[in-house]
C-alpha cells in the first residue's frame, strides 16, 4: 500500500521526471566529466546545464553555485570558509534552533576554541532581534541563521538580518535547506553571502546539495583535492545526482505558485480540522511567518511516539518532537528553546506536506487522528499526572 507521506521535511520522493533524467548517467553515460575525451567531457556540459537550473531557482548567477554532497556539507563549508577568510575573527553567531548540521558544527568549533553565540528565540520560534544585534562585535566572522526551521516551519527575517550584517560588513550564511522550492527566494535581491540547499528536500535524490556563494565573496574550499567545481569543492562529481537536482529545481520553478497555493490550502485544512476535533491541541511556532507545507501540533496528555505508531499502522508517515522517534534520545531542542512545556513537546507531531499530497490523503488523516488521540488519552500516563520539565 502506498503510504500517506506527510514527512516531507525529513525527505521527499524522487519524482519520475527526475529519475528519468538521471538514468542514462547511472548507465551508459558513466564517463568522468574531467576527461579530455568526448565520452567523459560531454558530461561537463550537462553539469553546467544543471548548475544553471539550480541557479535559476534562487536567482543566482551560474558560477555562484557549488555542488556539494548534501545540505550538511554546504553548511559546514560556508561556516569554515568564513573562518578561514577572516582568521583574525574568532566569533560565530547562530541560533539555538538550527539543524544539527549547523548547531553541532558550531558546538564542535566552540570546543576548538572559537567563540560562539547561540541566539535565543521567543515562544513562537522567532528570533530575538535585540539579542541578535547585541551579539555582533568586531570579532564576528560569520552569522549563520536558518531561512526556515525544519521542525516548526518558522521563517526567519533573512532580509532584515542581512541588511544589518551588510552594514556591519559581516558575512551572512543562511541554511535554506527547508526553504528552497517552498517559498520564493531571489538572492539578487537578498543580502545573503552564502546559502545552502539540499536535493532530497525538493524531490531530487539524497546525497546531493549545493552552496550558493555570492560573487566576490572570499571563499576557501572545505574539501581539498582535485580541481572540480572550479577548485572550490574537490572530488569527482556525482553526475547523476547533480543532473537530478537540476531537473528537480527546474520542476520546482515551473510549478511554484500553483503548487505552494495548493500545499498551504491542504496544510491549513488539516490543521484547522485537527484543532477543531482535538481539545488541548496547539500549533507550535509562528503561524504567519511559516513555510506553506509545515504544521507542528502538540496534543497534550499523549506521547508523540504513541501517536506516530498508531498513524504508522494506518500507513500514515509523520514525525514527532519527542524522544526516540526522531532518532535522538533528547526531546526536540527547537521546542525546548521556544519554552514549550515538556508535556506539549512530548505530544508534538510534525506534518510536512509536498506538492504531491492530495485532498483524499488529508481527509484520511482527519478521519483517523482525532479518535486515536481520544483513545490514547484514556491510557496515557501524561493524562493522569502533570509532568515537570527537567532543565
Ligand atoms: N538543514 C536543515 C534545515 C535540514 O532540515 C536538513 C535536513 O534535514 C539539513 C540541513 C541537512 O541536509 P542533508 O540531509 O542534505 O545533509
Amino acid at each position: 500500500m502506498k503510504p500517506i507521506y506527510l514527512d516531507n521535511n525529513a525527505t521527499t520522493a524522487v519524482v519520475p521526471e527526475v529519475r528519468e533524467e538521471m538514468l542514462p548517467y547511472l548507465g551508459e553515460l558513466y564517463g568522468n566529466p574531467s576527461s579530455m575525451h568526448t565520452f567523459g567531457g560531454q558530461l561537463f556540459r550537462k553539469i553546467e546545464e544543471a548548475r544553471a537550473k539550480v541557479a535559476a531557482l534562487i536567482g543566482a548567477e551560474v558560477e555562484e553555485i557549488i555542488f556539494t554532497s548534501c545540505g550538511t556539507e554546504s553548511d559546514n563549508t560556508a561556516i569554515m570558509s568564513a573562518l578561514e577568510s577572516f582568521p583574525e575573527r574568532r566569533h560565530i553567531v547562530t541560533t539555538r534552533v538550527e539543524h544539527p548540521a549547523v548547531l553541532n558544527f558550531c558546538k564542535h568549533l566552540s570546543r576548538k576554541g572559537f567563540r560562539v553565540t547561540f541566539l535565543p528565540v521567543d515562544s513562537s520560534g522567532r528570533l530575538d532581534r535585540d539579542a541578535f544585534v547585541k551579539s555582533l562585535d568586531d570579532g564576528t566572522a560569520v552569522v549563520s541563521i536558518m531561512y526556515a526551521n525544519n521542525e516548526t516551519g518558522v521563517v526567519f527575517p533573512v532580509r532584515e538580518i542581512g541588511e544589518i550584517l551588510r552594514e556591519r560588513k559581516i558575512l551572512f550564511h543562511t541554511d535554506a535547506v527547508q526553504a528552497v522550492g517552498k517559498i520564493p527566494i531571489d538572492v539578487k535581491d537578498l543580502p545573503v553571502d552564502m546559502l545552502s540547499l539540499s536535493g532530497h528536500k525538493l524531490h531530487a535524490p539524497k546525497g546531493i546539495g549545493a552552496l550558493y556563494v555570492r560573487r566576490r565573496t572570499r571563499f576557501y574550499p572545505y574539501i581539498i583535492g582535485g580541481h572540480q567545481e572550479r577548485g572550490r569543492r574537490a572530488g569527482t562529481e556525482n553526475v547523476a545526482s547533480i543532473i537530478g537536482l537540476g531537473k528537480a529545481c527546474e520542476l520546482a520553478q515551473e510549478n511554484f505558485a500553483r503548487e505552494t497555493d495548493q500545499v498551504s490550502r491542504l496544510r491549513d485544512r488539516l490543521e484547522t480540522a485537527l484543532l477543531a476535533e482535538c481539545p488541548d491541541a496547539t500549533v507550535n511556532g509562528d503561524t504567519v511567518h511559516r513555510l506553506p507545507n509545515t504544521t507542528n501540533i502538540s496534543f497534550e496528555y499523549v506521547e508523540g511516539e504513541a501517536i506516530l505508531l498508531r498513524l504508522d499502522e494506518q500507513g500514515i508517515c509523520a514525525s514527532s518532537g519527542s524522544a526516540c522517534s526522531s532518532g535522538s534520545l533528547e526531546p526536540s531542542h527547537v521546542l525546548r528553546s521556544m519554552g514549550t512545556p515538556f508535556t506539549a513537546i512530548h505530544g508534538s507531531i510534525r506534518f510536512s506536506l509536498s506538492r504531491y499530497t492530495t485532498d483524499a490523503e488529508i481527509d484520511r488523516v482527519i478521519e483517523v487522528l482525532p479518535p486515536t488521540i481520544r483513545e490514547l488519552r484514556t491510557i496515557s500516563p501524561f493524562a493522569r499526572k502533570k509532568v515537570i520539565c527537567p532543565k
